[in-house]
């Protein structure tokens, strides 16, 4: 079982945000790229090594892997589905952090955008598997990259055969409902202010 993540300090700056329609399939290098990985993993043993020692394409350290030639090749961290999801205020190390989701369950890259005019939307996240019902591996990423989850994902599905006590989906599902409770203050604050003003009579 792996440590609980850290939720006690989450940015909730990105409470609102919402996926965004991104063409992936085009444009590479020229509307988007990849960011690379600090990592380089053996094509024979899949081991992995941090690429300051080693050099891509050369020969994998193991010696299980010298008479079979493995190779050290950098890890492909490229987006699958067509979203974006956005990171406001986004001040991480893209490298570091995009380890940190390749090295994480969470089926989910750091991608950036090029040319954008606003500075805070140069990186999104975005999803590197298919399948069912993401919102597990996009709540994840969030919180790895130190957000509190969107309140749009906390709408966690319901695997069959899940152990929701387990890590990491104890731990999304407690910092999804920080998020909820968060929006349900704020609603409930506005609420007041609303009821105050209806009884506002200029008197
Ligand atoms: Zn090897």
């Amino acid at each position: 079982m792996s440590d609980p993540l850290v939720i006690d300090e989450l940015s909730f700056a990105a409470i609102d945000v919402n996926s965004i329609y991104f063409d992936f399939g085009n444009g590479y290098g020229d509307t988007w790229e990849e960011v690379s990985i600090c990592l380089l993993q053996c094509d024979y043993c899949q081991a992995t090594y941090i690429d300051e020692v080693y050099v891509e394409g050369g020969p994998c350290p193991n010696e299980e892997c010298y008479n079979v030639e493995g190779t050290l090749e950098r890890p492909e961290c490229a987006p699958m589905m067509n979203y974006g999801y956005p990171l406001p205020y986004y001040e991480g190390d893209p490298e570091e952090e995009q380890l940190t989701l390749y090295q994480s369950s969470a089926n989910v890259v750091l991608v950036e955008l090029i040319g954008v005019a606003d500075d805070d939307a140069a990186y999104v996240l975005a999803l590197s598997g298919g399948g069912m019902d993401l919102s597990f591996d996009i709540c994840h990423a969030y919180i790895l990259l130190g957000y509190a989850p969107p309140l749009q994902f906390c709408d966690l599905p319901d695997f069959a055969g899940q152990d929701n006590s387990q890590e990491p989906f104890a731990s999304i599902i407690k910092a999804c409902l920080q998020s909820v409770e968060s929006v349900v203050q704020r609603a409930e604050r506005r609420k007041e202010k609303l009821l105050a003003a209806q009884s506002r009579t200029g008197q």
